[in-house]
């Protein structure tokens, strides 16, 4: 059983409740296909401009999570229905996910639900 913490972007956190990301990772689907099975340890939202974001994941990591993955609006966006890579949220995200898994030594993980066609989520460890 994989141990997941979730980190999701404020620019998205009044319009979207996580329920594709959360529907995805209980059916261990889209982002989290690589488990057998996954559970949730916990939602933290980054803020720009995302100083905060390793201690927030110090503490999922403390809650119990294994793997942190980050939301595919942070860096995939919405076009005619479909999504597709770039133009999320996040102009700086691959820094953030870089200095969170070298500094708290956990997997950080680009993606969740409704990944771009054809890409596979990229892992920072
Ligand atoms: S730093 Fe990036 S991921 Fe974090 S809140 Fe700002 S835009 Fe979103």
């Amino acid at each position: 059983m994989a141990k997941i913490g979730l980190m999701r972007c404020e620019k998205n956190e009044v319009r979207c409740p996580l329920t594709g990301c959360l529907n995805s990772l209980k059916n261990v689907e889209q982002g989290f296909d690589r488990y057998e099975d996954a559970e949730l340890v916990g939602v933290f939202t980054c803020r720009c401009p995302g100083e905060d974001a390793v201690d927030l994941a110090k503490i999922l990591k403390s809650k119990g999570a294994e793997v942190i993955h980050w939301c595919t609006c942070a860096f995939a966006r919405r076009e005619d229905g479909k999504w597709v890579l770039g133009g999320g949220f996040c102009d700086h995200l691959d820094a953030i996910l870089e200095r969170v898994s070298r500094e708290v030594q956990i997997p950080c993980v680009k993606g969740t639900a409704h990944l771009p066609q054809g890409y596979r989520p990229e892992v920072f460890e």
